[in-house]
């Protein structure tokens, strides 16, 4: 017996309804704030991520799913969606677009090894956009605005967004130096990861799994204290806007987020409530200069999230999800019946009907059994009689009302019945 490989996961047809559900609400959002969707490939060169993400984060010293092709390249599996996103703009020269902004959306799985546990996965699915071409306050705020619009419109209570600026390259020089000063007296007892940290990236110690309750990590310096007049000037000014449109926000001067890319604004949307445990960030972002250079293209500064797809279905409101049911179950009696069953499934279908039928010659029993499991709107036998007559039996099984339909007056009957359905 096979087993589906550790922190994967199989979405079943029960549990799909809700995932197709959360999809298109998202696609709806994206389609008011006028961002489009881009694909990019699941897979990339390495160096892509070493470059882009960073080496000294842990999604690439630690998650990476990385293997060598055939020909002996370097492959990995996407572990985000940033810098693929940013390796294709530049690729596909998107970056030229006249109207100075690209405003784009991902949706689909990635990839981290991770230790798995509730809403921790080794592939997982997430949900990112991304705001490129231009820095401004107000795009750091559309983008803040947008992935609070997506909790809530996922009926989603109890969270909190939480905001902090990392400010501009000088202001990042200085605050490194303080990290640097202030984790020196300690460093002995942090661990192994933070001492090379120390050394590389002084930032990365804050975002510790290992070290997190250590004292030194409360009391470090915190990075709104080493803001420059104009990444402080930025930070003002998003926070203004923020109250402007009464966005309730919370400034976390702990905020630093796990990736080497983020300038000025951070942010992450967490949810209070206790059932999430370590895992309550539902999603986070934030503002980036450098990437796209990074990757080989122009000065092109963005702003953008991702929401983990698994953390917003465990906290979504189920009341959003549809039912899932069947309009038409079609009942042959014999084999002349189920030919004539397969030319009336065909002409339904073709008309937008969602509709199944039995081949195998069940009893009439275990046929409105399945009707019943599939929670068909109409039952339509098909026996000796009715093909005689040149007509189907339709039974309503939600007013329990049965009628012999002509064969050419099906499409109507279902159409004037099935509104009487939808309005009880
Ligand atoms: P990040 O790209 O690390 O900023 O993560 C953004 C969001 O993706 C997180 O807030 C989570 O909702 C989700 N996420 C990240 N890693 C995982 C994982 N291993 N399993 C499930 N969701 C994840």
């Amino acid at each position: 017996m096979y087993k589906r490989p550790k922190g994967t996961m199989d979405i079943l047809p029960e549990t799909v309804t809700k995932w197709q559900t959360l999809e298109q609400l998202l696609r709806t959002i994206c389609s008011a704030y006028d961002v489009k969707e881009m694909r990019t490939p699941i897979f990339e060169h390495t160096e892509l991520f070493t470059r882009g993400v960073g080496n000294t984060t842990d999604i690439v010293g630690k998650e990476m799913y990385t293997f060598n092709d055939k020909k002996g390249r370097s492959i990995t599996l996407r572990p985000e969606g940033t810098v693929g996103f940013a390796r294709s703009l530049v690729e596909n020269k998107l970056y030229t677009n006249p109207d100075g902004i690209n405003k784009f959306y991902y949706m689909g799985p990635m990839f981290r090894y991770e230790r798995p546990q509730s809403g921790r996965f080794r592939q997982f699915h997430q949900f990112g956009v991304e705001m490129l071409g231009f820095a401004s306050p107000y795009i750091d705020v559309e983008c803040m605005v947008m992935a609070v619009t997506v909790v809530e419109a996922l009926g989603i209570k109890d969270v909190t967004l939480h905001i902090n600026s990392l400010g501009d390259f000088d202001s990042r020089i200085a605050y490194r130096e303080a990290l640097k000063n202030h984790f020196s007296s300690s460093l002995e007892e942090l661990c192994s990861d933070c001492k090379a940290r120390f050394e590389s990236n002084p930032l990365r110690i804050l975002d510790c799994k290992v070290d997190c309750d250590h004292p030194a990590m409360e009391s470090a310096p915190k990075t709104v204290d080493y803001l420059t007049p104009e990444a402080k000037e930025y930070f003002e000014s998003v926070c203004a806007l923020l109250d402007m449109l009464e966005i309730a926000y919370v400034v976390d001067q702990n905020l630093v987020r796990g990736l080497d890319y983020y300038n000025h604004t951070v942010f992450e949307v967490i949810s209070d409530d206790p059932s999430f445990g370590a895992q309550a960030t539902l999603g986070g972002g934030g503002h980036y200069n450098g990437l796209v250079e990074e990757v080989g293209g122009p000065c092109s500064p963005g702003v953008g999230f991702a929401f983990g797809l698994e953390r917003l279905l465990m906290a979504m409101d189920e009341s959003q999800v549809e039912e899932d049911h069947l309009d038409i179950y079609v009942m042959p009696m014999g084999e002349e019946a189920k030919q004539l069953g397969l030319q009336i499934v065909t002409m339904l279908r073709a008309n937008g009907y969602r509709v199944d039928m039995d081949y195998q010659n069940r009893s009439l029993k275990s046929q409105f059994k399945t009707v019943e499991r599939k929670q068909a709107h109409f039952a339509m036998i098909i026996g000796e009689q009715e093909i005689e007559d040149e007509v189907v039996n339709i039974k309503c099984t939600h007013s329990k009302t049965q009628d012999r339909v002509p064969l050419e007056s099906i499409l109507d009957y279902i159409e004037k019945h099935e509104k009487g359905v939808h309005h009880e």
